[in-house]
């Protein structure tokens, strides 16, 4: 830190990719998989057994508000089975949702819950004076968002972040035109070759800035979304909606609204579930039984646990077609701010190779200087792997840094 032009008060870092109960970020395409494939996942299972959660959300992957809906569709397939008790696996926003939705219903139901807490890829800690949240932090699609009519029932502090105006900076001059770029990526790409292939092939028929544009709309439109490398990632990854429409932040945490979700509810927490038995009449897990399980763990975790008989060859294909996205944030909190103002609070950095790329000031919305960077799938490997949570922490401040001089030095 003693190297440091601005050393922090306090800093976080996470580490979502080597929690064992949710072993990434959330769920994205890998290589020949379609939304199909999220819908294929989710099927009811011989009356007894639903997964469900944000991967078997074919309309709102990956946030929280399509894992609430997931949930509530899980818990209708149970009540539509005319069941008397369910076993729900997991206290994340998908297992929250099915819970209320069946206590509503007059249907007996237990939560088993791996972890000490609730909440799952929710999690608000503190930093210093502040609340941070360590996973989702904004209210996505927030029209057509029912966690969001949750959050403005309990008269939570709610703060708009407009994603389509960045102040935006590049390591080598002048930051081209993002959005043109990436649109005419998506129809000019061949889809029918693999994502890598297509984007190679398509970045050859180029010119030198279109080429550079190109590749820093991928880093921010497509890597820092789905937080896989291209090799690793779906022609549908393209198309799959991430932030982007009237997006609202939560600045005393996300957590509160699991709290008043959870309330009521019959969550027993330290119960990791290693097997589900769904061969009898009954369905065994954890040491308890059931008429009925949704299970809304994670995908990463899913392949971890042993079904009794295994899942349908549909549903492992499709398992097979789903994967983790690595992202993880790096929280700092200073004295002062020192960086340049984003009117929208939403900062990006065009470097190469990409590290940091996004940026969230949440200084004006939280009332302490605090600033979370975004880092993403290999970009993870050159930044994290071998590093102290300090050491990562000097490496995203020196990131701040150059882009704060970037955008300096273009304003000179
Ligand atoms: C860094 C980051 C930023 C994000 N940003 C946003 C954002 O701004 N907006 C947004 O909408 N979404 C965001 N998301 C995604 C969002 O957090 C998830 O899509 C959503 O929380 C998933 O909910 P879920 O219920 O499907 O899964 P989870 O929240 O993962 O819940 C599953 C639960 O199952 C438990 N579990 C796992 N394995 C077992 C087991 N074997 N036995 C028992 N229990 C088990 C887990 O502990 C967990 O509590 C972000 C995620 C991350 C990590």
């Amino acid at each position: 830190m003693d190297s440091l032009r601005h050393r922090p008060t306090a800093f976080h870092v996470t580490h979502w990719s080597d929690d064992p109960f949710s072993r990434g970020a959330y769920s994205t395409l890998l290589p020949g998989a379609t939304p199909e494939h999220r819908r294929r996942l989710g099927e009811a299972l011989g009356g007894k057994l639903v997964l469900a959660g944000e991967a078997c959300n074919p309309i709102a992957p990956a946030m929280t508000h399509g894992a609430w809906n997931d949930g509530l569709r899980a818990a209708d397939i149970a009540i539509e089975n005319g069941v008397r008790r369910v076993l729900v696996i997991g206290a994340g926003f998908a297992g929250l949702a099915a819970a209320r939705r069946l206590r509503e219903a007059g249907i007996d139901c237990v939560v088993l819950e791996a972890r000490d807490r609730i909440g799952g890829r929710v999690h608000s800690i503190s930093l210093g004076p502040v609340r941070v949240d360590e996973g989702a932090a904004w209210l996505q699609h927030f029209d057509d968002n029912p966690l969001a009519t949750f959050a403005q029932e309990l008269g939570l502090s709610l703060r708009e972040t407009d994603f389509g105006r960045p102040l935006a900076a590049a390591a080598d001059g002048p930051v081209p035109d993002i959005d043109a770029a990436w649109e005419a990526l998506r129809t000019g790409i061949d889809r029918a070759l693999p994502l890598a292939e297509g984007v190679a092939r398509y970045l050859d028929g180029c010119d030198e800035p279109t080429r550079r544009a190109t590749r820093f709309a991928l880093d921010a439109n497509l890597i820092l979304e789905a937080c896989l490398p291209l090799k690793s990632l779906s022609v549908d990854a393209l198309d799959e909606e991430g932030v982007g429409a009237g997006d609202r932040f939560l600045p005393q945490g996300y957590s509160q609204l699991v709290a008043h979700l959870a309330e009521g509810l019959d969550i027993r927490l330290n119960q990791p579930v290693s097997t589900i038995d769904w061969s009898g009449e009954q369905v065994q897990a954890g040491g308890e039984s059931a008429d009925f399980c949704v299970c809304t763990a994670p995908v990463g975790v899913l392949r971890d646990i042993h079904f009794t008989p295994p899942l349908p060859a549909a549903q492992q294909d499709a398992l097979e077609h789903l994967g983790m996205g690595q992202l993880e944030k790096v929280v700092l909190q200073f004295e002062q701010r020192w960086w340049p103002v984003s009117p929208s609070g939403y900062l990006r950095w065009y470097d190469t190779p990409a590290n940091f790329g996004e940026w969230l000031d949440l200084t004006d919305a939280v009332g302490t200087p605090t600033i979370a960077g975004l880092i993403a799938a290999d970009a993870l490997e050159r930044v994290f792997v071998g590093r102290s949570d300090e050491e990562i922490a000097v490496v995203a401040c020196e990131a701040l840094q150059a882009w704060t001089d970037a955008v300096r030095n273009a304003h000179l």
